[in-house]
């Protein structure tokens, strides 16, 4: 029972660092909403396609349009 408890706490410990990092906007963060290419104003599809290393483990996208490279917050990679 005292496991169960445990980790209970480790979930919820791990569900508010998540949200911390997010409010950061920290690549530890989770944002699931579609950005918008800032360069195009393009609205980035919701399946992304990674097109590196970096991309696949910390989300991001390349906009379809002008190519230029976004974090999953929307801003621009330089
Ligand atoms: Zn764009």
């Amino acid at each position: 029972m005292i496991q169960v408890f445990i980790y209970a706490i480790i979930a919820i410990g791990f569900v508010i660092l998540l949200k911390i990092a997010s409010k950061n906007k920290s690549k530890w963060g989770i944002h699931l909403k579609r950005v918008h290419c800032p360069v195009c104003q393009t609205k980035q599809p919701i399946v992304r396609m990674p097109k590196n290393g970096s991309q696949a483990l910390w989300g991001g996208t390349t906009c379809p349009k002008c190519h230029t490279n976004l974090d999953k917050y929307g801003n621009v990679i330089p």
